[in-house]
């Protein structure tokens, strides 16, 4: 059986990285990588090689795959060029985007999306969702860090004494709770705020302060995630960021809602009251944004404040997020395959949650 890795054209990752042959090798596996897959983010072509597995053209990859791998989805064209009966490893989010399942349908492949893997204790170490975020948590602090003209920590000098930046956190899920762990770590002082009744004990025990506004919606049944919250708790929400805007100097913006506009937090308003030089940087851009003027993939300044849109930050820490999501990718194929033979087997919860469009 063959798995074929394909290079990434939206994206500076790479699916799988040469230190995880070993183990597709010892699943009875033989790989095959496009030229140049993982050039961006480190892995050149001379260092799958080292492995003994050569590069080849994408046709080559696209027509001979058993498994076929990649980060960003292929197009149509491009599908139809696979394997009848392949099995296409991609993210494909069809929370996002409801015609997906529909359209892949029309193909002969198997497809599997591995953001629709149930974020279980089970089932965590193939949860990429969770590794991308964790990692775009963190660096949307470095992010915030380096746009900021001041410092984090608080620090006596014989010219006088700086006080500690103020870092406030909409969204303490796993890119949260991630930020407040690296903001902590420069010498912030940091709040955060989430809707879920399960995040105050994980604030609390990173050493942040939980704002609570009270009256949210019950989040219990909905799979560890956020619901929906009534337009009456969003403005009561909307008032009480306000109120810690002003005295923030850094927001890292998170909050989301799958399948839904992300929650709109920082007004419009909230904007021209903060103080010139704060930086927000608000990783739910993707999904509309948490604060009313992010932009996406874009960074702008209104009132002073520079607010970076961005929800794809773990591209920016390429090499760790290519180790990452391989390894997120190599755990799921360990309850795929034996002795060389893959089996979708529905009767496994994961298997059956990823599996979004069948062969037949
Ligand atoms: P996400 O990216 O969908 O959302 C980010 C955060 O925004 C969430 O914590 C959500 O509660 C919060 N949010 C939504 N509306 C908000 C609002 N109005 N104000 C403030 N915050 C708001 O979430 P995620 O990081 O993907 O995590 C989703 C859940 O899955 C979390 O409960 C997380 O702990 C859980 N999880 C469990 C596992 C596991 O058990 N294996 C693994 C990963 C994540």
């Amino acid at each position: 059986m063959v798995l074929g890795i394909l290079k990434e054209h939206t994206y500076n990752r790479v699916s799988i990285v040469p230190a995880a042959f070993k183990k597709l090798k010892a699943l009875g596996v033989e790989i095959m990588v496009e030229t140049g897959a993982g050039e961006k983010s480190s892995f050149n072509d001379a260092t799958y090689a080292d492995t003994g597995i050569e590069s080849v053209s994408r046709d080559t990859v696209l027509n001979k795959s058993d498994i076929i791998v990649s980060i960003a989805p292929i197009q149509n064209e491009e599908l139809s060029k696979l394997k009848n009966g392949a099995i296409y490893i991609s993210m494909f989010a069809p929370y996002q985007y409801p015609d997906v399942v529909n359209n892949l349908d029309q193909f002969p492949i198997n497809v599997i999306s591995m953001d629709m893997i149930p974020r279980t204790t089970l089932a965590q170490s193939m949860d990429i969702l969770s590794s991308m975020a964790s990692l775009s948590g963190y660096k949307a602090v470095l992010k915030a860090a380096d746009h900021y003209n001041n410092m984090f920590p608080m620090m006596m000098t014989a010219a006088g004494t700086i006080p500690p930046t103020k870092v406030m956190i909409l969204g303490a899920g796993v890119a949260g709770l991630q930020a407040i762990a690296t903001a902590k770590r420069l010498g912030a002082v940091v709040e955060a705020f989430d809707t879920r009744s399960a995040s105050r004990e994980e604030v609390n025990s990173l050493g942040a302060t939980f704002v609570e506004v009270e009256g949210a919606a019950d989040d219990r049944g909905a799979g560890g995630y956020a619901v929906q919250q009534s337009d009456e708790y969003l403005a009561k929400q909307r008032a009480l960021v306000q109120e810690r805007a002003l005295k923030s100097n850094i927001i890292i913006a998170t909050a989301q809602v799958r399948g839904r506009k992300a929650p709109l937090l920082i007004t419009e308003d909230t904007i021209n009251h903060m103080k010139p030089g704060s930086v927000i940087v608000d990783l739910a851009a993707s999904t509309g944004g948490n604060c009313a003027y992010t932009e996406n993939n874009k960074t702008i300044v209104k009132n002073g404040v520079i607010i970076i849109g961005n929800s794809d930050l773990a591209d920016d820490l390429n090499g760790v997020a290519s180790t990452l999501y391989s390894n997120n990718i190599i755990n799921f194929l360990q309850i795929v395959i034996k002795d060389g033979v893959a089996f979708l087997n529905e009767e496994n919860e994961i298997i059956k949650s990823a599996l979004i469009s069948k062969s037949n």
